[in-house]
């Protein structure tokens, strides 16, 4: 998954960290650098070409967690402020206020909840050979 510049933290372990400051120590703003969108489950050869179609492309990538399968587009928020500030934070979107710091990638990354994950047409098209017996392309 994208990461932005990847700055290092160094948090002062006198500090707590709460759910109302957690957001201002995660300078990587994690949660704001990619789109999920659910997608149905692929289950014949022609689902799976297509999948192979879209994780050819930059910054699509393809995951399965206990909730089902997703493509992730990675790509950072335009609204990103240098440092991870969000620049229209007044007015930013109803899903970013819904969005809760309880247990966030500030945390644990995202992908160690995945069950599967296909960051491009090469692992994708691994998993397709093993899973159709006779798979012949590629
Ligand atoms: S919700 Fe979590 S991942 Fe998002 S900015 Fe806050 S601490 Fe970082
Ligand atoms: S609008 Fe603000 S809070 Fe929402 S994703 Fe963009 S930078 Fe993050």
């Amino acid at each position: 998954m994208l990461r932005l510049d990847d700055i290092k933290v160094t948090l002062d372990p006198n500090i707590k960290i709460t759910p109302e400051n957690k957001c201002g120590f995660c300078t990587n703003s994690i949660c704001c650098t990619y789109v999920t969108q659910p997608i149905d489950t692929p289950r014949s050869k022609q689902e799976y070409e297509y999948l192979l179609w879209q994780v050819s492309h930059d910054h699509i990538e393809v995951y399965r967690d206990d909730e089902g399968w997703c493509l992730l587009i990675t790509g950072k928020c335009t609204h990103i402020l240098p440092g991870g500030g969000c620049g229209i934070y007044d007015a930013r979107p109803q899903l970013c206020r819904d969005h809760t710091n309880d247990y966030c990638e500030f945390d644990s990354p995202s992908e160690e909840g995945f069950e599967l994950y296909f960051r491009n047409y090469d692992e994708l098209l691994k998993y397709c050979k093993k899973k159709f017996k006779h798979w012949k392309r590629g």
